[in-house]
């Protein structure tokens, strides 16, 4: 997208879309975790239009992942841990690929066109870098700062490509950690009571494909992390949301408790 629309955005405005753009929760919370909800949001700022799609692709996964924004607010209150919400749609700028990646501003859904991707000027892909990256990539870098462990979480499709996938909640790693492990026995255990099932690198494998986020903010920082990925139709539901929300508090709340118990209080 171009023209007099976005160049005339003073520098006021800029900053009021920026901060509109990031949500910061229980930030001074004492937990060994941060997490991360990179693809939580669907909003296009007002300027761009909605990025001249029709408003229901809006709601769906192409634009959001589905159901992460209230399950990332449920797990950072049940397990007071800070966490960093992104509201902007991954469409408008999605933060978790490489700025050189096709889908950093996606230009078509699968045949679709999204008309204010297909070839945005320099003035465009500036603000939009200033509005949707470089504050969520600010709140990372602060919260991050003394947490032990990364959680970028995520929702699928149930079926994608034709393909139905067998994996209610995926645990994708790139490097084996403790971490990793702890929450692969321990989601594996507790997934298993509650009837769901557990992937691991499933329903896709991090190692074979490409983000950004903990790219940059766990693994080059030698911090341990992985992404949660959930089946987005359990989340829509109240009873399957409860029930992938209890199991992931206590699986994490049990593998904070063996990987970093908390030093016994002097008497
Ligand atoms: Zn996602």
């Amino acid at each position: 997208m171009n023209g007099p629309g976005l160049a005339g955005l003073d520098d006021a405005a800029i900053a009021a879309l920026a901060a509109a753009g990031v949500e910061r929760l229980h930030i001074d919370a004492a937990s060994p975790y941060l997490l991360i909800a990179e693809h939580a949001g669907h909003v296009v700022p007002a300027p761009w239009h909605d990025l001249g799609l029709p408003g229901p692709y809006l709601g769906t996964h192409f634009a959001v992942d589905i159901g992460i924004d209230a399950l990332t607010r449920r797990l950072s209150r049940m397990l007071r841990a800070p966490a960093v919400i992104a509201h902007y749609s991954r469409l408008f700028l999605d933060y978790n690929r490489p700025a050189g990646e096709w889908d950093f501003m996606r230009p078509d859904l699968g045949g679709i066109p999204v008309p204010g991707n297909v070839a945005p000027d320099a003035t465009d892909v500036r603000l939009r870098k200033s509005i949707a990256w470089a504050p969520v990539e600010q709140a990372i870098v602060e919260a991050a700062a003394g947490r032990q462990a990364l959680v970028s979480v995520h929702s699928f499709t149930p079926v994608m490509g034709g393909v139905r996938r067998n994996v209610d909640i995926g645990v994708l790693w790139r490097e084996p950690s403790a971490f990793v492990t702890s929450v692969l026995k321990t989601l594996g255990a507790h997934g298993a009571e509650a009837g769901l099932r557990i992937g691991d690198n499933e329903p896709y494998d991090w190692r074979q494909a490409i983000g950004y986020t903990l790219n940059r903010h766990g693994l080059e920082q030698g911090r341990p992390c992985l992404y949660l990925e959930v089946r987005n139709d359990l989340l829509s539901d109240p009873e399957t949301f409860e029930l992938v929300s209890r199991t992931l508090e206590t699986v994490f709340a049990t593998v904070a408790m063996s990987l970093w118990p908390k030093p016994a209080v002097a008497v």
